[in-house]
């Protein structure tokens, strides 16, 4: 099984996982063909994250949570927000740390992961829980999974996925600040779920009901319904336009019809999660969406971020990388993904001022039937990312670049970027170093790999 994760790219990992791949023929031989038909990437493929391998098995039980729900439960830092219904595959190779998960697993199958403040460098004191869905200790197949489930003998290495479900508050937090590397391996925190506001139409109350039958069926009468409601409250319709849920979404679905994004979620709370998830924001913008209670609040954010034409620049030097026109899906969870070791991307068909760095790879690639090579930001050698090129000549894209959002900060098209205070200069000098030695673990296969096979 493990020769089908790490595939050379004789067989073409697209060969696993069926969708759009598994329809044409996957034989080398079929691309000197000259008549073969273009074959779009099935964006499911990413969504799975079949690079893990298939040996995952599923955990049964779910908690229900509430806002107000406070425990304890093992936390570690992560680089950036994480909303909740997003997907976390992890790869733990620490045996600590795969010890304290799968005693979360046979318990309540929940972790935290830690949210940076705006500098990246201190707690915030934000987080998100995240439940384990499917697990596999030690590389060793399903049973190994079962195993390591059932805690009959420790694993070295874990390899779960989860999803982020609530966001959350850290308690008793120490009143000075704390360097989030002091969570750069699993610990317990006490933390309490936040709670997420919904609010209803502020124009239910005065509507009239007889007329609801003909409130679904045209968006002109609907909008003479709204006004003639309006009109017995104190109100202009303007106000409460403000508060009309279903405007905002019309903005966001607009936006992401684009990069043909079509499952937008229908809910507050969900949608303006979807939304943050999905956008190309700083840090700072990031957490203030993450920080926010009320969904049409954040609704509302997230409506002006989109208004705000940006570029994505590398973070330590502000060279422009790629553009924001440029996103578009490569995965069904949406134009940003994460990938194991924390790795979160932005897939986009075209970058910048990027040079390549090393020979192209298909070992564990995010996406099946691509190589990756590292890309570095040809300004200042920092690592922004990776090219991703398709295997096969027929499959489109041929060729794409997925940018590691914590290495790209999205600045304002317009104004130039302002210079960097002299104390980010010399923490990005420190990233950078940093940086090199991630992109190498990143792609490391799994320590007991090899010998398993
Ligand atoms: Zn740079």
């Amino acid at each position: 099984m493990e020769d089908n994760v790490s595939s050379d790219g004789d067989e073409g990992p697209n060969e696993r996982g069926g969708g759009a791949e598994r329809s044409g023929s996957g034989s080398p031989g079929n691309d000197e063909e000259p008549d073969e038909e273009e074959q779009p990437f099935d964006i499911s493929l990413a969504a799975s994250h079949s690079y893990m391998g298939n040996s995952l098995v599923q955990v049964s039980g779910r908690s229900v949570l509430e806002a107000g729900w406070q425990g304890r439960v093992p936390v570690v830092a992560h680089h950036g927000a994480v909303f909740p219904g997003e997907t976390v595959p992890m790869l733990l190779t620490n045996a600590h740390d795969a010890a304290v998960i799968m005693r979360a697993i046979q318990g309540d199958k929940l972790f935290g992961l830690l949210c940076p403040d705006e500098s990246g460098t201190l707690v915030s004191g934000y987080g998100v829980l995240c439940e384990v869905y499917e697990v596999s200790a030690g590389g060793e197949g399903g049973e190994g999974g079962e195993r390591g489930a059932r805690g009959e003998d420790a694993p070295r290495t874990v390899s779960f996925k989860a999803r982020a479900t609530h966001r959350f508050r850290c308690l008793n937090m120490p009143k000075h600040s704390v360097p989030i590397h002091v969570y750069s391996r699993m610990g317990p925190a006490e933390v309490r779920v936040l709670p997420e506001v919904r609010r209803g139409d502020p124009l239910r109350p005065a509507r009239l009901a007889s007329l609801d039958a003909l409130r679904r069926a045209r968006a002109p009468l609907d909008n003479r319904l709204r006004s003639m409601d309006a009109a017995v409250t104190p109100w202009p319709l303007f106000v409460y336009d403000i508060f009309d849920y279903r405007r905002m979404r019309q903005i966001i679905k607009d936006y992401f019809k684009t990069m043909s994004l079509e499952h937008v979620p229908e809910e507050a709370v969900s949608l303006s999660f979807w939304t943050a998830s999905n956008l190309a924001l700083s840090a700072r913008d990031r957490l203030a969406l993450f920080a926010v209670d009320d969904a049409l609040l954040r609704l509302h954010m997230e409506v002006r971020l989109i208004a705000r034409k940006s570029v994505l620049c590398c973070s330590s030097c502000a060279v422009e990388i790629a553009r924001r026109e440029h996103i578009f899906a490569m995965s069904s969870e949406g134009v940003h993904s994460n990938y194991t070791n924390l790795v979160d991307i932005v897939t986009e068909s075209r970058a910048s001022n990027t040079e390549l760095s090393g020979a192209p790879s298909a070992e564990f690639s995010w996406f099946p039937g691509y190589t990756w090579t590292i890309a570095l930001c040809a300004a200042c050698m920092a690592h922004v990312g990776w090219r991703f090129d398709a295997q096969r000549r027929n499959l489109r894209p041929q060729q794409f670049y997925g940018l590691c959002r914590n290495y790209v900060q999205p600045r304002s098209d317009a104004p130039p970027a302002p210079p960097a205070p002299p104390a980010a200069r010399s923490l990005s000098a420190e990233l950078r170093t940093a940086r090199h030695a991630l992109s190498a673990l990143v792609y490391a296969p799994p320590e007991r790999g090899d010998d398993d096979s």
